[in-house]
């Protein structure tokens, strides 16, 4: 299929050129009739040659106007290269006709007009291998068997002579056709794994898309992306990572081969796998799940490579081809969402895209976009939730940000954090929200106001990057002093923490000597088990609010949070509760001895001056 893709182009371009040849050429016959009175053959011949050529300029027009799809390509070439044989073979039978004429040099035009054409033939037929044999077989071979019929020796001589120009023209246009199949294996071909490429895989996705648009039938497409592949290239080495791509590749390929599919590699560790065509939509997206569940755990089976035993997962996009009015690169574009929704739901798995999906997609990249401007925009601020202790005081509060924007209107931090945290933006974000939160307890601190603690929320993100201890100990000169440093916890959450375990213990470490303290936030729903906390060097726990929202008298919960308050003060931790709603989740606190609240009971987060007020009457 893939092996004719140039040649219709080729072919198609070279039919114009060669209907001019040809009917201009054939013109001097005419002329010869006059010059030698024989018009009735040579004008029934040239007659013959037009409506061959009207032939050849219909399939030309048909091959320009019809936006055929391959297997219409081929049958079109079928036809054309029936016309081709026709229209060369058509000058034989003017060598025959001059040939056993008695003048001698009709002979001449005869032969030379017949080596014209195997010229010719030998020149644009060279993509196809037997077309071009007959053709010129059916062109040199008149001209051979009548060199030897004239029984001469010098006719003998030149008889081999014709026999050797035949051989070099084959040698001549094989050469060609090799060359040209080598740079079209090149240009539609990967040459690692030897599938077809991505330009292969457009071609092939259009040509789908047509015969979607008249037959409404379904196709459905994979996107695969491997799982830490760049991990195995870093460690072992490229070469090894070339061979498990080949293998991986190779698995494919077989699968593809038995589900009727078509595989190619897009580039790096992504290929793509388009389905043969289906009636039923939902047929179609059965069997698309199923052959890609069948096809990760084809990828996950071990590999030996070397010495190596080496495991890889993957991620799977699936979509379904089921509009023809979308474009090629609609199609790739959400089974590339899919897949990327796939990686973010912890990779290894097949997701079929979706409207809910395209939608989500869609405001995370409206969302991300915007949220870039934020900082120069002014569209960032920040709330302060009080936090009560045992005795009912307000002595600190916790920095929450804000975001409202023209457009989307205020989005919360738990969409626009985790977007920034995967965009990078996080690092500038949160550089602001320190200097504002620093700037801030600066403030206070000059008015007066003296709160135990005030906690700000930091991304992990933030913590591994390398600017962050420079970026804080230059905040810490420009704004506080080792008193009101010591009021600072920063708020890191469980659920990422487990990632690097020993750098971040050092780089927890490496803040605590600058006098900051540090929490652990929304405890109970990570990954974090008791030797792990224990390990971290932390000073407070935060119990996530969803275990506060379940202390009603009669859940189980309240007995999870009397657990997790033990753990704490068995490791020597502060404990705050988040997330305090109503009067019976705070007595229920208090009683169990929580050292810190902080809730909607006593305050939502509020603006800086509004905090100022509620500490103020809380005083009171
Ligand atoms: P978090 O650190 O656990 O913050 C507590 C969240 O619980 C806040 O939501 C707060 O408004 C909410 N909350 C407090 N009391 C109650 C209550 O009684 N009932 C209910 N239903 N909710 C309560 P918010 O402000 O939407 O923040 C959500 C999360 O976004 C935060 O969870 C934190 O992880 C993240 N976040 C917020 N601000 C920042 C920031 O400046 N930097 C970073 N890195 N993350 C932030
Ligand atoms: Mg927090
Ligand atoms: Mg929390």
């Amino acid at each position: 299929m893939l092996d004719n893709m140039n040649f219709y182009n080729f072919i198609h371009r070279q039919i114009p050129t060669l209907i001019v040849l040809f009917s201009g050429t054939g013109l001097t016959y005419i002329f010869f009739g006059y010059l030698y009175s024989s018009y009735f053959i040579e004008i029934s011949w040239y007659l013959l040659l037009l409506l061959i050529s009207f032939w050849g300029y219909r399939l030309h027009r048909a091959y320009s106007i019809n936006n055929y799809t391959i297997e219409e390509k081929e049958r079109w070439l079928k036809t054309l290269k029936y016309f081709l044989f026709i229209y060369f073979s058509v000058w034989t039978i003017m060598f025959f006709v001059y040939v056993s004429h008695d003048i001698v040099e009709l002979h001449y035009i005869a032969i030379t007009t017949q080596l014209g054409v195997s010229v010719v033939s030998a020149t644009i037929l060279v993509s196809e291998k037997k077309l071009s044999l007959f053709v010129l077989g059916t062109s040199m071979l008149p001209i051979t068997i009548y060199l030897i019929l004239v029984g001469e020796p010098y006719s003998y001589f030149i008889a081999l002579l014709s026999i050797i120009l035949g051989w070099v023209l084959l040698y001549a246009s094989r050469n060609t056709y090799n060359y040209l199949q080598k740079s079209q294996f090149q240009a539609f071909h990967d040459y690692l794994t030897k599938l077809g490429n991505r330009h292969y895989f457009v071609n092939l996705l259009e040509d789908v898309i047509k015969i979607q648009k008249r037959e409404n039938n379904f196709v459905y497409l994979l996107l695969i992306d491997l799982d830490y592949f760049k991990t195995i290239n870093d460690t072992l080495g490229h070469d090894i990572g070339d061979i498990l791509l080949c293998e991986v590749a190779d698995r494919m390929s077989k699968l593809s081969k038995k589900h009727k599919c078509s595989v190619s590699r897009l580039g790096g560790d992504e290929f793509c796998i388009l389905s043969s065509a289906y009636k039923d939509k939902d047929e179609c997206q059965e069997k698309a799940v199923s052959f890609a569940e069948e096809l990760l755990e084809e990828i996950k089976k071990t590999y030996i490579i070397d010495e190596h035993h080496l495991y890889i997962s993957a991620s799977i996009g699936v979509s379904i081809i089921d509009n023809s009015q979308i474009k090629a690169s609609r199609f790739m574009k959400e089974a590339d969402i899919a897949m990327y929704e796939a990686k973010s739901q912890g990779r290894d798995g097949v997701i079929l895209f979706n409207n809910e999906l395209s939608i989500r997609v869609e405001r995370k990249l409206e969302v991300e976009c915007a949220l870039h401007f934020t900082i120069q925009n002014n569209e960032i601020t920040l709330r302060y939730q009080p936090q009560i202790n045992l005795n009912n005081e307000v002595i600190g509060c916790e920095v929450l940000a804000r975001w409202s924007n023209e457009k989307l209107g205020n989005i919360g931090p738990n969409e626009f954090i985790e977007i920034a945290e995967k965009s990078g933006f996080i690092i500038e974000l949160g550089y602001f929200i320190l200097e504002e939160s620093f700037k801030t307890l600066r403030e206070w601190d000059e008015k007066g106001i003296t709160l135990e603690q005030f906690s700000i929320n930091i991304s992990m993100r933030q913590l591994f990057d390398t600017s962050f201890l420079g970026n804080v100990s230059k905040l810490c000169e420009k704004y506080l002093d080792t008193n009101l440093r010591s009021k600072i916890i920063f708020e890191i959450t469980e659920t990422s923490a487990a990632e690097d375990l020993d750098r971040l213990i050092k780089i927890i470490n490496t803040i605590k000597q600058c006098g900051f303290r540090f929490s652990m936030d929304d405890f109970g729903t990570g990954y974090s088990s008791l030797s792990y906390l224990r390990q971290l060097p932390i000073d407070e726990l935060k119990i996530d609010k969803s275990f506060i929202f379940e202390i009603d008298g009669i859940n189980q919960d309240s007995n999870m949070v009397k657990t997790i308050l033990n753990i704490a003060k068995s490791l020597g931790l502060k404990i705050v509760a988040e997330g305090v709603e109503n009067a019976f989740q705070k007595d229920f606190l208090i009683n169990e001895q929580c050292d810190i609240l902080q809730g909607y009971y006593f305050s939502k987060p509020v603006e800086k001056e509004e905090f100022e007020k509620y500490l103020f009457s809380y005083k009171k």
